[in-house]
């Protein structure tokens, strides 16, 4: 289903008015706390217009213009991880009975059927990869399951990036190509609203929209296609499984030792980063427990606790483990990488570690200096720098 309606943009509230008719939560970018976050959206005025934003290895600027647009900005900090696999739940409790058997019960769940607005064409893309693992493996998670089958999407295109995003290089952006049911293309006067599902279409035959002439269109994927041309950074052909299982041994992972912090923030804000923790948290009593599960990170020394011991106990082999699985043993597991190129890890990392530097740097022979430009990308020199959040 391909079908494409212009959207003025005084009518833009019209869309989200008629999802909420249509029984939706909607929720949709709205800046907070100096980040651009997603949160209930009931008015287009919450929309963050006018703002951009500037990202650099360890840095994250919003900053004001005088666009009149509402999407003129790349990632914030959060995809769809946290509405779909959230950070701490509890899956189940058990009660001791008087004769000191155990009852378990599962903790009910209650979802409401939800319209996210802003969706980028990466985190689309890491939807998709967390869809397979968490709905479509052998033991589907029902959490998941039920909180991704409530979601009605509608996508927006990218018509800039950010000097951290490098999409193009893992071919998941910046147009949304699939998984979602709505897209919207932003010009000065409005949207090219495209049609993806059914359900897509059942809210826009509600709309006051017109056909889009072929010059929007037009517009629209000059727009698009400036914000591929933008991406700077880059990634090593691939596949690179075979290259970081030979690199294992190369001298370049010991320089992380001076400059990972072991933090997890770059799990955090990974859109495909799934690790998880389980434990049973017990009542004063001892009556009750509550089994919850959060994200762990593979940068935290226990990640690698087993029998007695952490394998991993250095921080270069954590940062090791966790550059291998995602560029290389992911293709094992999931047919693809897990990078989207999203470039959060870039951003949030607080010593603005770069992995497309990281990348670059270890899939040479070892005793040959790193490139001070990677391939087709460029080193704003901020790389290990200090880092600057807003
Ligand atoms: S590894 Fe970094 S760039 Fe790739 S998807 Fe995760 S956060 Fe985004
Ligand atoms: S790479 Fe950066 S964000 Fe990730 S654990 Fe190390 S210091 Fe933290």
């Amino acid at each position: 289903m391909n079908i494409q309606r212009f959207l003025p943009r005084d009518r833009l509230q019209t869309l989200i008015d008629q999802l909420m008719s249509a029984g939706y939560d909607v929720i949709g970018p709205q800046v907070r706390d100096h980040a651009i976050i997603f949160d209930h959206l009931a008015g287009v005025d919450q929309l963050p217009i006018g703002i951009t934003d500037e990202q650099a290895p360890g840095r994250y600027r919003l900053e004001k213009s005088d666009s009149v647009r509402c999407f003129d900005w790349a990632t914030g900090p959060q995809a769809l991880k946290p509405m779909t696999f959230v950070s701490r739940e509890t899956l189940w409790r058990s009660d001791r009975r008087p004769d000191g058997s155990l009852a378990f019960r599962e903790e009910p769940m209650v979802t409401r059927p939800t319209a996210i607005i802003g969706i980028r064409a990466c985190d689309l893309a890491a939807l998709s990869i967390h869809d397979r693992h968490f709905m479509h493996g052998a033991h589907p998670d029902p959490q998941y399951s039920q909180r991704r089958q409530s979601l009605f999407l509608v996508a927006v295109n990218c018509m800039r990036s950010a000097a951290t995003c490098f999409c193009t290089a893992t071919g998941d952006g910046p147009r949304a190509r699939s998984g979602y049911d709505l897209s919207l293309s932003e010009l000065d006067e409005g949207f090219i609203l495209e049609v993806h599902t059914e359900r897509g279409r059942d809210v826009v035959v509600r709309l006051d929209v017109t056909e889009a002439t072929s010059a929007q269109i037009e517009r629209a994927n000059a727009g698009i296609e400036q914000a591929a041309k933008q991406q700077q950074r880059t990634l090593p052909a691939g596949p690179l499984q075979d290259k970081l299982v030979a690199a294992v041994e190369h001298p370049h992972w010991k320089t992380l030792d001076d400059r990972c912090l072991s933090c997890g923030n770059c799990t955090a804000v990974c859109p495909t980063c799934f690790c998880q923790t389980h434990g049973d948290e017990i009542s004063l009593d001892g009556r009750q427990t509550s089994h919850v599960r959060q994200w762990e990170s593979c940068f935290n020394p226990d990640h690698s606790y087993i029998h007695g011991i952490v394998i991993r106990t250095e921080r270069p082999q954590r940062y090791r483990q966790w550059l291998t699985h995602k560029f290389g043993t992911w293709e094992e597991q999931f047919g693809r990488s897990g990078c989207v190129g999203c470039g959060r890890c870039i951003a949030w990392c607080p010593v603005g570690i770069d992995v497309t530097e990281e990348l670059a740097a270890l899939l040479i022979e070892p005793g040959i200096e790193p490139p001070a430009e990677q391939p087709g990308g460029k080193s704003d020199g901020q790389s290990g720098g200090v880092a600057h959040h807003e």
